[in-house]
């Protein structure tokens, strides 16, 4: 056995030690020397990851291409395929196991990576950011009205497409094109018109964008700025960073704006792709730094619609609210059905904190950030159930897999929500008539409804 276990580490450490070689001599581009962080130290395996995202922006862009020639792909065939009404039979059931995958795999791993290691999906591969961008290169370059960088956007779009996904049922085809396919022509649209090879799509409007700033917030890497190394760089210094999300990256502090693009890399000998603890940097938040719109981005959004539309607005709604005597259509009624579940959720979980908290608004918006891993979770155990349904039609049926990753899942956000709570309570003041058990007590009750409706 211990023969074993050698065997395997020395083949570990070898195969590591063959990537670090491939990194090492891709970045340095098959010669020149690794540049040293800022402080003197040799860079290491993430942040000469970050460095070759900045070095080989060429490579990136090839397969960001890539990527919107396969999305165009998914997309456009399947919707086609849907409107012929004599399709082959051998089409159909290809478009039906793309529906699946884009439920069951797409989804759930685009949110993962999100909440594991930030914003890269967005930054590196999302079709919409690089149609943005490329239109944007070539657009009219107008000055970014004011109006538009108003931070309820991607909250309100976020809103709109989930109940327009409940009422239409978008997880069929072609409405889940049309959806997909709208936002990508209005992420074109406003690249065209806006700055110059930004992304004004990505920081300002994407409906995903409300959700994925939020968990990137989660995540075990980010871009850490040395800020004594920046401001210590030698002359001639190198030309400002290219920015796609216009962001001032001297002073950049969190992940939540941020798509990872890895421009920045090694900017000044400064900016480096590095490794924190997961959640470090919502653990370490104060009451003063937690904002009430993110309390309501985390109650009302990403957990109450977010939850309610992937879940076909179950649970409190669709137990007998709105009631069959209602004249409104179909449409209406799913939307609205949303938008009720939304509100009860999200209501009772804001409600829930400032009980524990004793009314104190701005330390329920404070632990309102634990509740961000239950966010993911549910995001991702809605669309697996998507999956199953779609699975259905193909006769697959998950057996207990389902069920048993869904109590996985639940299991890990919720013992991580716990954590984050429990960080936060542990950091805050003691103040007279505000116990730190009280405020715990609601995290883990708002916890425990969360996974009760998962
Ligand atoms: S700060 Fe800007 S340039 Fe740097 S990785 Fe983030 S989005 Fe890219």
């Amino acid at each position: 056995m211990a023969s074993t276990i050698a065997c395997c580490s020395a083949d570990y450490n070898s195969s590591m030690n063959g990537i670090d070689e491939v990194i090492r001599t891709m970045d340095t581009g098959g010669a020149r020397p690794i540049a040293t962080d800022g402080y003197g130290q040799s860079p290491d395996r993430l942040q000469r990851f970050g460095n070759l995202l900045q070095r080989r922006q060429e490579a990136v862009r090839g397969i960001q291409w890539t990527v919107v020639a396969l999305y165009l792909l998914l997309l456009l065939l399947p919707a086609l395929t849907a409107l012929t009404p004599e399709a082959d039979p051998s089409l159909m059931r290809l478009t039906t196991w793309v529906e699946m995958l884009f439920w069951g795999v797409w989804w759930p791993g685009v949110v993962f990576s999100v909440m594991l290691f930030g914003q890269f999906w967005c930054g590196l591969l999302c079709p919409d950011g690089t149609l943005t961008e490329c239109a944007s290169r070539h657009g009219r370059a107008w000055k970014i009205p004011l109006r538009l960088r108003w931070a309820g956007w991607p909250l309100l779009a976020f809103t709109l497409l989930s109940a327009v996904q409940n009422s239409i049922g978008a997880d069929g085809l072609p409405p889940l094109t049309l959806l997909l396919g709208g936002t990508s022509l209005a992420a074109l649209l406003s690249g065209y018109c806006y700055a110059r090879g930004k992304r004004i799509w990505c920081r300002y409007l994407c409906p995903a964008g409300a959700a994925f700033s939020l968990l990137s917030r989660c995540a075990a890497v980010h871009f850490k700025v040395d800020r004594s190394a920046w401001d210590a760089a030698r002359r001639p210094l190198p030309r400002p960073v290219d920015c796609p999300q216009l962001l001032d990256v001297r002073r950049l502090a969190g992940n939540a704006e941020c798509s990872m693009c890895g421009r920045c890399s090694g900017h000044r000998n400064a900016v480096a792709l590095a490794h924190r603890a997961a959640s470090s940097e919502l653990e370490n938040l104060t009451p003063t730094e937690a904002r009430p719109r993110d309390a309501f981005a985390i109650c009302f959004v990403l957990i109450g619609v977010g939850f309610s539309a992937l879940h076909g607005a179950g649970g409190l709604v669709q137990r007998g609210w709105p009631n069959e005597g209602m004249t409104l259509n179909a449409a209406l009624d799913g939307t609205l059905a949303l938008l009720l579940n939304a509100a009860l959720l999200g209501g009772g979980l804001l409600a829930l904190l400032l009980i524990g908290t004793k009314g104190d608004r701005a330390r329920a918006a404070l632990l309102s950030y634990s509740l961000i891993p239950l966010g993911g979770v549910a995001l991702t155990l809605g669309a697996f159930d998507h999956a199953a349904v779609i699975g259905g039609r193909l006769g697959l049926t998950p057996g207990s897999l389902l069920p048993a990753l869904r109590t996985l899942l639940i299991a890990a956000g919720v013992l991580w929500s716990l954590k984050i709570g429990h960080r936060l309570i542990g950091a805050l003041p003691a103040e007279r008539g505000r116990s730190r058990a009280g405020s715990f007590a609601a995290v883990a009750a708002a916890a425990a409804w969360m996974a009760w409706c998962s």
